[in-house]
């Protein structure tokens, strides 16, 4: 059993009017703008869900303007992994940038996996988790149910990643482990 929850009509409403800051361009050729901090990343490890990754970054990369998603494997410090984990996804980061997100097979089956990899990167951008919020929130994760296949952040989340990241790296940062709690359907 899982929560069916009501689409928030100013939610929705706040969605279409997301303007992205920047193109959709190769997130390892498109320059961060001068006032962005780069986070680099690295799919080695995760190679059947890299382009679900980078599809997941760029989603982020088309929304927010203070923090900027780049594949970079020497220069990772947000890695991306995938295998069998009976606790399913994760992400073990310090939400600023740093840390190793796990994309769990039976998981990645069971829902849009690019949700489940801009989810986790939403992780190590700072953000908790909402399960109980609508579809049109990135962070509500698999709380929706499967049939979810929205993969960019609303406005709200748009809005709190720049000011997190609004100062650069300046801070300290605890780090934690998220697994996701996804529902189990009856
Ligand atoms: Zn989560």
């Amino acid at each position: 059993m899982f929560r069916k929850v009501v689409l928030s009509a100013a939610l929705a409403a706040a969605t279409t009017v997301v303007t992205p800051l920047t193109g959709q361009a190769s997130a390892t050729e498109a320059p961060p703008t001068a006032a962005a901090v780069t986070v680099y990343y690295d799919t080695s490890s995760a190679p059947t869900f890299a382009s679900a990754i980078r599809q997941g970054a760029a989603n982020w990369n088309a929304r927010v303007s203070n923090v900027k998603l780049v594949e970079n494997r020497s220069a990772a410090t947000l890695r991306y992994r995938e295998g069998n984990d009976s606790r399913g996804s994760y992400a073990s980061t310090d939400g600023h940038g740093s840390g190793t997100i796990f994309i769990d097979y039976t998981q990645a089956r069971q829902y849009y996996v690019t949700r489940i990899t801009a989810h986790e990167t939403g992780h190590a951008l700072g953000l908790p988790d909402h399960y109980s919020g609508p579809c049109s929130e990135l962070m509500s994760g698999g709380g929706p149910g499967p049939s979810c296949t929205v993969a960019s952040p609303n406005a709200t989340e748009v809005a709190r990643v720049n000011s997190l990241w609004a100062n650069g790296f300046a801070g300290t940062y605890e780090w934690k482990v998220i697994y996701e709690q996804i529902p189990v359907h009856s």
